[in-house]
C-alpha cells in the first residue's frame, strides 16, 4: 500500500484532476489519497473570515469567489445536477459559520479552525467522486491534536491508534474500494473535539502520518515542480532537481524555507525509512527525486534554502562566564513566550550570543531576554539586547560537508566578492548545514551566487550590463547572441545579457534581454542618464555581473569606480578611464583588487591584440620592459596606407571614418590624442608612472584645424593635400614610408609621424594593421612583436568578448 498526497495546484483545476485521476486509477496497488484544498482556496478562507471579523462586508464576496471556484469545477468534471450539488450542504455551513463571525465580530481559534478546514473538506469530496472505486475517509475521525502555547502538536499516540483502527479493513480485501480518499491538513483536538489543522502546508504532514501508521510501502508527495531542486526554482531559475536526499538533508533543507515539503511530514516517516517520492503531477514520467535515510551520493552541497524576513538578537556581556545557565534561561524565556528560534551563534570565548528570530518576534524576542537578565543588567554584567532587523538567513546543506574541507571558506570568499557581508554564522545542529545571515536586499543575490558557485555541474552564470550599441556595441550583441548556445554547450558557460544601454534610454531585465528586437525596444526604453543607468546596474543587485562599456564617453567611465566598489566587473573597450589621471587609474585597479572584481580594457590598445594581457604576463612572471615602439593607430595607419596620387589625404580621412576606423570623432586620431592615450596605458600596464601631458607630440596637421567646428575641418582638411601629396612623392622616391609611432624610452614619451625606411619591420604593415615591439630584460637584443589588425568594430568586439570570457574562467 502506498500514500499519494496531491497539492494545492494538483487539484486546483479541472485539467489538473484528470491528471490525477489518471494517475491514481492507473496504478495496481492500494492507495491512500490524500488532498489538499484547491490551490489558494486557504488562504481566500482565512481572508474571508478575518474580514467577517472586522466588519468588512467584502467577505460576502470572497465567500462568493470560493463558492463560483467550486461551482465552475463540478460544472466541467461532472456536468450533472448530481455533481452539482455535492458540495452544496458543506457551502452553506461555511457561510452559516462566516455570518456567524460577521454578526458577532469575533473570530475565536475554534471558528478560524472551523472555517479554514472547509478547503480540504470539499476538495476531498471531488476527488472522491472523480477516481473510481474511491472512498472518502475523514480525516477529523482520526487525526488528532494537543494544544501546546499558541500552536496544536500531533497527539501521535492517539493519532495512530485511531488511524489504524480507521483503516484496519483497508488492504486486506475486507474493504472493498480500491482508493481512500482523506483530506489532508484537517485535524481535532484530542480534548475538547474542536477542528483543528497541522498548520500550513500540513497536507503533507497528514499523508507521512498516514504512510507511517499503516506501514506503506511508500509515501509520494505529488506537487507542481520535477523534484525537490537544489534551490526554490522561483528564485534561481538554474536550480535542478536532486535525484535522491536523505531525511537529515531534506529536514535541515525544509526547516530551512524549502517549501517543497512541509518540514514536520518528514518525521512520521523517516524512523521507518519509508521512502519519499517527490513527483510532478503534471508531468508525471519525470523521476522526481527520493528521500530515503542514507544517501548515497552524498555531495559537499546538495542543497540551498532561505528563510526572509527574520531579525538577529544580540546578548553580549564583557564576560558571560561568570552568569550561570544562560543558554537554558535565554532558550527557556523565549519558548515560554512561544518564540521559535532557528539560528544561533555563540562565541566561544562566551562574550556574545546571537539568534535569529522572526521579524515579528524581533521585538518580543529582545524585551524578553532583557526581562530574563534583568539583574545581570542592572549590574553591568550584560549589555541590553539589540535586535537587528530586515536580514535573511541561508542554509547550505549537504552531507558530504563532513568530508570536504573549506566550504565555509569558500562561502564567505564568494560572498565578500559579490559585495556580501555575512553578519552571522552558524554551523547547523548537523555537520552538514552552514547557516549565514546577510541583509535581505542581498537574499536573491546570495542564493544565486553560492547556487552558482556550488553546482557547476550544471552551468554557471554572468550577467552582461552593455553600454553603447554603436558599431563596437551592436557586433558584440550578435556575436554573444552567435556564441551563446555553444558557451553554454561546450564550457556551461551561460552569458545573460540583463541591461542594454545607449545614451538615453536602457533596458534591463534580469531574466535576460531578448535580443531579437532589442534596438526597437531599446527605443521605447526608459530614459537614461549616467547616474539613473549607474542606480539601476546597481539597484539590480545581480550576482556575477560585468559591466561592458563599449561607448567613447568620459561620463561612463566615470561610473566604474562605484561599479568595481559594488562588486561588479567592468569590461571596456572605452579609453577613457584608464588613460585618465595616474591617481584615477590606480584607484580603479585598487578597487577591484580589493573586491575581487575584474577592470579588464584588452581592447584599448590593439583591438583584440593580446597586448595588455602580453605585457601582464611578462610583468607577472619578473619580466621588465625597457621600451616600447608600437604603430598604435588602425586610423592612422590605414590613412597613411591608402594615401595614393588617386587618393588624396582628406578623402583617407573620412574613409577611416566612414569604414568605422577611426574614432566617432577623427580629429582625436589626427591629433595624436588617441595613440597618446594607448601609450599612457601600455606603460601603465608595464609599470610606469605616467600621465598623458608627459607625452611629447609631433603632429602632421597644423593646430588651428583641432579647435575649430566638426563642419569647418571637414571643410579645411583638402588644404593639406597638396602638401602631403608632395611629401607622399618624395617618400616613395625614397622607398620609405610614413608610420605614427608611438615610443616610450628611459622615462621619455614621444608620439610623432615617422618616415620608415624599407626593411624596418613597421615598413610592411597592411591597412589599419597595428604593430609592437617590447624590448625587455628577457627579450633583449630580439623584441618581441605582436602585429595584426588593430582597428575595426569585429576585432574590438572580439577582444571584449574575450575579456568577458576571461572573467567567467576565474
Ligand atoms: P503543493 O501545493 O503541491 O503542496 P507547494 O506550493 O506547497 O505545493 O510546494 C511546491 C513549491 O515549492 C514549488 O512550486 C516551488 O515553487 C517551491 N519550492 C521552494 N523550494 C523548493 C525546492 N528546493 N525544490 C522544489 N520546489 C521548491
Ligand atoms: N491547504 C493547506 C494550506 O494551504 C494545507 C496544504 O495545502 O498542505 O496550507
Ligand atoms: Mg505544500
Amino acid at each position: 500500500m502506498k500514500v499519494l498526497k496531491f497539492g494545492g495546484t494538483s487539484v486546483g483545476t479541472a485539467e489538473a484532476l484528470q491528471q490525477v485521476k489518471q494517475i491514481v486509477e492507473g496504478r495496481e496497488e492500494r492507495l491512500i489519497v490524500v488532498v489538499s484544498a484547491l490551490g489558494g482556496v486557504t488562504d481566500q478562507l482565512l481572508s474571508a473570515a478575518a474580514m467577517a471579523e472586522r466588519g468588512d462586508v467584502g467577505y460576502r464576496n470572497a465567500y462568493d469567489t470560493i463558492v463560483s471556484r467550486h461551482r465552475d469545477l463540478l460544472r466541467e468534471l461532472f456536468g450533472t445536477e448530481a455533481g452539482m450539488q455535492l458540495l452544496e450542504p458543506l457551502l452553506s455551513e461555511l457561510k452559516t459559520r462566516l455570518d456567524g463571525v460577521f454578526t458577532l465580530k469575533v473570530l475565536p481559534e475554534k471558528t478560524r479552525g472551523e472555517i479554514v478546514s472547509y478547503g480540504e473538506r470539499m476538495s476531498a469530496r471531488i476527488v472522491a467522486a472523480l477516481i473510481e472505486d474511491a472512498r472518502l475517509y475523514d480525516a477529523l475521525d482520526f487525526i488528532r491534536t494537543v494544544p501546546q502555547q499558541d500552536r496544536n502538536l500531533l497527539d501521535t499516540p492517539e493519532t495512530e491508534r485511531r488511524v489504524r483502527e480507521a483503516f484496519a479493513g483497508f488492504g486486506d480485501g475486507q474493504d472493498e474500494a480500491a482508493v481512500a480518499i482523506v483530506p489532508g491538513f484537517i485535524a481535532r483536538d484530542s480534548r475538547t473535539g474542536e477542528i483543528t489543522n497541522l498548520g500550513r502546508g500540513g497536507s503533507d504532514y497528514t499523508a507521512s502520518i498516514l504512510a507511517a501508521a499503516l506501514d506503506a510501502e511508500a509515501l509520494e508527495i505529488w506537487t507542481d515542480v520535477d523534484g525537490f531542486m537544489t534551490a526554490d526554482p522561483r528564485i534561481i531559475k538554474t536550480s535542478y532537481v536532486i535525484d535522491t536526499l536523505s531525511f537529515a538533508e531534506a529536514m535541515e533543507l525544509c526547516n530551512f524555507g524549502a517549501k517543497v515539503v512541509y518540514a514536520p511530514a518528514l518525521y512520521p516517516v523517516y524512523p521507518k525509512d519509508i521512502p519519499v517520492h517527490i513527483k510532478n503531477t503534471f508531468n508525471p514520467s519525470a523521476r522526481g527525486t527520493t528521500i530515503r535515510r542514507h544517501n548515497p551520493d552524498p555531495r559537499p552541497v546538495t542543497g540551498i534554502a532561505s528563510i526572509g524576513d527574520i531579525a538577529l538578537i544580540t546578548l553580549s556581556a564583557p564576560s558571560m562566564v561568570g552568569i550561570v545557565g544562560i543558554d537554558s534561561r535565554l532558550f527557556g524565556a523565549l519558548s515560554r513566550r512561544g518564540i521559535s528560534v532557528f539560528l544561533v551563534s555563540q562565541s566561544s570565548s562566551e562574550t556574545g550570543i546571537v539568534f535569529g528570530v522572526s521579524n515579528a518576534d524581533a521585538e518580543a524576542a529582545r524585551l524578553t531576554v532583557d526581562e530574563e537578565f534583568a539583574t545581570e543588567i542592572s549590574h553591568g554584567a550584560m549589555r541590553p539586547a539589540t535586535a537587528e532587523k530586515d536580514l535573511a538567513a541561508v542554509a547550505v546543506v549537504g552531507e558530504g560537508m563532513k568530508y570536504s574541507k573549506g566550504i565555509a571558506g569558500k562561502l564567505f570568499t564568494i560572498l565578500g566578492r559579490n559585495g556580501i557581508g555575512v553578519l552571522a554564522c552558524a554551523q547547523g545542529s548537523s555537520d552538514y548545514n552552514i547557516s549565514l545571515v546577510v541583509e535581505q536586499r542581498f537574499l536573491r543575490k546570495s542564493l544565486n551566487v553560492i547556487h552558482d558557485s556550488f553546482f557547476l555541474s550544471e552551468y554557471q552564470e554572468l550577467n552582461l550590463f552593455i553600454c553603447g550599441i554603436g558599431t563596437v556595441g551592436g557586433q558584440l550583441i550578435e556575436q554573444i547572441r552567435g556564441q551563446r548556445e555553444r558557451l553554454m554547450r561546450e564550457r556551461n558557460l551561460k552569458l545573460n545579457i540583463v541591461g542594454i544601454a545607449r545614451s538615453t534610454r536602457g533596458i534591463f531585465d534580469r531574466e535576460g534581454v531578448d535580443l531579437t528586437d532589442y534596438r526597437a525596444r531599446l527605443a521605447e526604453g526608459i530614459d537614461l542618464t549616467p547616474s539613473r543607468l549607474r542606480d539601476e546596474v546597481i539597484g539590480m543587485n545581480i550576482f556575477n555581473s560585468v559591466f561592458v562599456d563599449c561607448t567613447a564617453s568620459a561620463d561612463i567611465a566615470g561610473l566604474y569606480r562605484e561599479f568595481l566598489d559594488h562588486g561588479i566587473s567592468v569590461v571596456t573597450a572605452n579609453k577613457i578611464a584608464a588613460s585618465s589621471d595616474y591617481a584615477n587609474y590606480k584607484e580603479l585597479k585598487a578597487t577591484s583588487l580589493k573586491r575581487g572584481v575584474k577592470f579588464l580594457f584588452e581592447t584599448n590598445v590593439g583591438a583584440g591584440l593580446p597586448i595588455i594581457n602580453t605585457i601582464n604576463a611578462l610583468t607577472n612572471s619578473g619580466d621588465r620592459i625597457e621600451k616600447i615602439e608600437a604603430v598604435l593607430s588602425g586610423t592612422l595607419n590605414f590613412i597613411f596606407n591608402t594615401i595614393s596620387a588617386d587618393i588624396p589625404f582628406s578623402k583617407t580621412v573620412r574613409m577611416a571614418q566612414e569604414q568605422g576606423f577611426s574614432e566617432p570623432d577623427p580629429r582625436i586620431d589626427l591629433s595624436g590624442k588617441d595613440v597618446i592615450r594607448k601609450l599612457v596605458i601600455l606603460a601603465r600596464e608595464a609599470g610606469y608612472q605616467v600621465e598623458q601631458s608627459q607625452v611629447e607630440a609631433h603632429l602632421f596637421v597644423p593646430d588651428d584645424f583641432f579647435t575649430c567646428s566638426m563642419e569647418e575641418f571637414w571643410a579645411k582638411l583638402p588644404s593639406l593635400d597638396a602638401k602631403f601629396e608632395q611629401e607622399r612623392q618624395r617618400l616613395e622616391a625614397e622607398h620609405k614610408c610614413w608610420r605614427f609611432v608611438a615610443k616610450m624610452e628611459n622615462g621619455h614619451y614621444s608620439v610623432s609621424l615617422r618616415e620608415i625606411p624599407m626593411g624596418h619591420s613597421f615598413y610592411v604593415l597592411e591597412g589599419s594593421n597595428n604593430i609592437i615591439l617590447l624590448t625587455t630584460e628577457r627579450y633583449h637584443q630580439h623584441p618581441m612583436l605582436i602585429q595584426g589588425y588593430g582597428a575595426g568594430a569585429s576585432v574590438t568586439a572580439a577582444g571584449v568578448f574575450a575579456d568577458i570570457m576571461s572573467i567567467a574562467n576565474i
